[in-house]
């Protein structure tokens, strides 16, 4: 297949039309107030995820729809209808009250894909009490540090959990009144200081009435990691449900008859956002597997499952191009019409693997913790440019700045209106999903924001907008690497490296050297198959130069078994340089396979 810079849209990729086709006159017709008015609200001005996610269709002509269809290995699938899950979530809302846990209050949930978990977080949003989901491989530590830090008062976890990871710290979260257990495995284990969720929940009856939270009234508190400290809790509040609704419309084309598939765990932002909320929220039917990464149980699944809407990241997408395009021949996808892809930097290569495997191409977007919802993306209304992040969506103003001089410590910018210039990603502060605050550090929140009545948020990105409005990611700000006064981005280099036929995942740093400032290092690990040897090492090295030129291409190469990454799927680059230059490693909780 011819790869071209722009993949343009094609009647197949476009089944059923999809929602939008004008970018500019969607934008220009966009208002915030607009889009709220497509939700239904609650009596005096209210608004309330839980409630606009699974009450609002269990009460129409959605209500026997399946909402969530879950699946396992060796198990018959279960499925929550959307008036199955309101029923449900109103008794998790009912036990939460007979405890005396009410609006306000601070819910932890750490477990797999099982269906107590969703029933856990929608329940407590209609009860006005706000969600932490935790990624249940974290381990005992970074698990008690976010309970202690966001003041949990409520968790609710498994029986296995519960004695493998939590119980051993339970004195030092003082907070905690209530730990609520999910049998695992068949058989329940009783622990002392906790109560049964399935005995609470047969107790507890059907009829709830949805608190009338606010827009600004806080919903869920989602912990990202900064490259120093503790982890930073973005409080989000219930109005975000405005920025899930008009997304799922804009970006991911979400039609009320699709069979939609995220692959996020419910843990991460991703998981929450687009996993739980958004998907309900467009009345669709969403499948969870509750198995981890499989590349044969995943191309079977989107194609057994008959997958419409693929929601996933590029490192699954990695893993799936590692195994082979043989794998993927081997399955049929006529179901699939739109596949999308966040998290981490899109190489071209996988979106052109997406055209070649799957028959469609793979739509990158945007957007991090603090956003909420996604804010840039390639979308159904125009043609993708592969390796850019797309453009912003309706309702969102994104642009990039440049540093100046700051007197204090507050951060001043000016925007850059040249095109192809880098610099930091500002988005305009005001739509509805955007953080409120860092938990109890207010001074970090607002060195977030700058620029005239402190109206920009920096996202701490480093992009550039190419003269057709696209953006283009370069690196987290602090990743960039400054080489003989270029500035050079590792996903570029990484990008070009990917393309060597050998090169399985490359994570690439900037080395302090005396005369350049820095050089470009690149750490590889290689597909199965191959094996590192010098004559390789050379190859790709030519490679990288020939793709990039010699000032840019990595003067060292390094090969690895596989590259530290956090457990959302980054590269840790920090954790590649702090080794590489004999360093303290620093906080390494959220690494894949670590503590
Ligand atoms: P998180 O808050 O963990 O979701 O991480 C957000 C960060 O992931 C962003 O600030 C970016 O650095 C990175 N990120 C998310 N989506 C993309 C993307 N499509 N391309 C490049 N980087 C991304």
């Amino acid at each position: 297949m011819e790869r071209t810079t722009v993949i343009h849209k094609t009647p197949a990729n476009l089944r059923p039309a999809p929602h939008w086709s004008d970018f500019e006159g969607a934008r220009r017709n966009f208002s915030w107030d607009l889009a709220r008015d497509a939700l239904q609200g609650l009596p005096g001005g209210g608004i309330n995820i839980g409630f606009e996610a699974v009450d609002r269709h269990a009460g129409g002509a959605l209500r026997d729809r399946v909402a969530l269809r879950f699946v396992a290995r060796n198990a018959t699938p279960l499925e929550l209808s959307y008036a199955e899950l309101a029923r449900q979530t109103n008794r998790f809302a009912n036990v939460l009250r007979s405890l005396g846990v009410g609006q306000g209050d601070h819910l932890f949930v750490l477990a797999g894909r099982i269906p107590e978990l969703y029933v856990a977080v929608l329940g407590a949003l209609k009860n006005g009490t706000v969600v932490t989901p935790m990624f249940s491989a974290f381990g005992p530590e970074p698990i008690a540090t976010r309970i202690k830090l966001g003041a949990g008062q409520v968790l609710v976890t498994t029986d296995l959990i519960y004695q493998r990871k939590v119980k051993q710290m339970r004195s030092q979260m003082p907070s905690l009144r209530h730990v609520l257990l999910v049998a695992e495995d068949g058989g329940f284990t009783f622990e002392p200081d906790t109560l049964d969720l399935a005995t609470l929940m047969h107790e507890a009856t059907d009829e709830f009435t949805t608190v009338s939270t606010q827009a600004d009234d806080p919903a869920l508190l989602h912990f990202t990691s900064g490259t120093t400290g503790t982890p930073k809790g973005a409080v989000h509040v219930h109005g975000a449900v405005v920025t899930h609704h008009a997304t799922g419309h804009y970006a991911l084309d979400l039609h009320p008859d699709d069979r939609y598939w995220c692959t996020a765990d419910p843990g991460w932002v991703t998981g929450t956002s687009y996993g739980i909320i958004a998907p309900l929220l467009h009345g669709v039917t969403s499948l969870i597997d509750r198995e981890e990464f499989d590349a044969e149980r995943w191309y079977t699944l989107l194609e057994q499952e008959r997958i419409t809407v693929w929601y996933t990241a590029p490192t699954a997408i990695r893993m799936l191009m590692k195994a082979g395009a043989d794998l993927a021949r081997q399955h049929h996808f006529p179901a699939l019409r739109f596949v999308a892809s966040v998290g981490e930097p899109l190489n071209p290569e996988a979106v052109w693997w997406g055209q070649e495997a799957l028959g469609l191409p793979i739509h990158d977007n945007w957007w991090q913790t603090e956003t909420g919802g996604i804010m840039i993306a390639n979308t159904p209304a125009f043609d993708i440019k592969p390796g850019s992040m797309g453009r912003p969506l309706p309702g969102v103003d994104a642009f990039i700045v440049e540093h100046l001089e700051a007197q204090d410590e507050a951060p001043r910018v000016r925007v850059i209106d040249t095109p192809d210039v880098e610099g930091e990603l500002a988005l305009k502060a005001g739509w509805p999903s955007m953080f409120r605050g860092y938990l109890n550090n207010e001074a970090r929140y607002r060195k977030c924001f700058a620029g005239p009545d402190n109206a920009w948020y920096l996202t701490g990105d480093l992009a550039r907008r190419d003269a057709d409005g696209y953006f283009w990611f370069v690196g987290r700000a602090d990743d960039v690497i400054k080489s003989a006064g270029h500035l050079i981005g590792p996903f570029e280099v990484e990008s070009a490296l990917m393309e060597h036929p050998a090169v399985a995942e490359a994570g690439v740093i900037g080395k302090p050297e005396p005369v350049v400032g820095e050089v470009v290092k690149a750490f590889i690990s290689l597909k199965d198959g191959y094996q590192a040897s010098e004559s390789l090492r050379m190859d790709i090295s030519a490679h990288a130069r020939r793709r990039l030129g010699a000032a840019v291409a990595p003067k060292e190469i390094a090969f690895l078994p596989s590259l530290p990454r956090t457990r959302s799927g980054k590269i840790m680059r920090r954790l590649l340089k702090a080794r590489e230059l004999g360093l303290p490693e620093g906080d390494t909780s959220t690494l894949e396979g670590g503590a």
